[in-house]
């Protein structure tokens, strides 16, 4: 259980800004990472005045704001619909309707955990998280940055007409995964993000070619290999990193071949 001492609903992003620059700050999400802490929050930031629990669509991108529920994402019709469903797969197994009804994106993504299933699948689209102070920053660079006292306003997918397929795998359902992995093909182009190593989520590309446009199944087995080589895995109480690198062959290769191998 975690004590606050004040509790503030910001009027706006530079208020909420200006307030977490105290180290004894902290935003709210939905609360449920930060319900399991013993923390005393001297001053919480809550940003549901905001309205940052949209999800918009145009042309070019979805912008998701970071109030948006995982719930929102996994049954948005849009989203789901452009990304293969590979939005909805990618929380449809994180504990269970009523959490994923609270748990935040802002939280989710923000936090950057190691286990967490939406960065892996957002690393493998072309996404960005826009900061209040630091402006709009590719998902890529995001998840390598330090942490700091900057406040997620939102993510933004841009719709590139890239295929996209995410899979976990869990000892159980809902519980964490053991690993996550999500493919994505542009034009002739595979990306693959792999997290839960236990180590969160990285990007390899197919910078040897190794995938056709409709690729084999022995340039399937020799990418997976290659993807597998050029990531870090470790044990932990869930699987041993020889279990985890067996499995990122198996989800890379499925993975593909839901996208379009032969
Ligand atoms: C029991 C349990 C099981 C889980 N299982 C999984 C799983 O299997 N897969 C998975 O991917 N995830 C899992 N999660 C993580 C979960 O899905 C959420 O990511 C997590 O709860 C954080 O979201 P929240 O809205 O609750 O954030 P909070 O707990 O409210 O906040 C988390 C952190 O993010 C900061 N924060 C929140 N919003 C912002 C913002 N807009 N800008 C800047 N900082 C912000 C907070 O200050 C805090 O430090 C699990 C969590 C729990 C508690």
């Amino acid at each position: 259980m975690f004590t606050i001492k004040k509790y503030v609903v910001v009027d706006s992003l530079e208020e909420a800004y200006k307030l977490n620059k105290s180290k004894k700050a902290n935003v709210l999400g939905g609360l449920l990472w930060m319900k399991m802490g013993k923390k005393t929050i001297q001053t919480a930031i809550d940003l549901s005045n905001l309205n940052l629990d949209k999800i918009e669509e145009n042309d070019e991108c979805f912008e998701i704001g970071a109030m948006v529920r995982l719930r929102d994402l996994e049954v948005h019709e849009g989203l789901n619909n452009y990304f293969n469903n590979a939005i909805k797969d990618c929380v449809k197994s994180i504990v269970g309707v009523q959490f994923r009804n609270c748990a935040t994106v802002g939280g989710s993504i923000f936090s950057r955990f190691g286990f967490s299933d939406p960065l892996t699948c957002l690393l493998a689209l072309d996404s960005y998280v826009k900061l209040y102070k630091g402006g709009i920053i590719p998902m890529k660079e995001f998840v390598n940055m330090p942490y700091d006292s900057d406040i997620l306003e939102k993510i933004i997918i841009k719709k590139d007409n890239r295929k996209i397929s995410y899979m976990s795998h869990r000892n159980i359902s809902t519980d964490f995964p053991v690993l996550t992995c999500a493919v994505s093909k542009i034009d002739d182009k595979f990306e693959v993000a792999v997290g839960a190593r236990p180590q969160k989520a990285a990007l390899v590309l197919d910078e040897e070619n190794i995938l056709s446009d409709e690729p084999t199944k022995e340039e399937i087995e020799k990418f997976a290999d290659y993807v597998e080589s050029k990531l870090e895995f470790g044990s932990n109480m869930r699987a041993s990193k020889e279990f985890r690198s067996h499995l990122c062959k198996v989800l890379v290769r499925r993975c593909i071949n839901e996208i379009g191998g032969m």
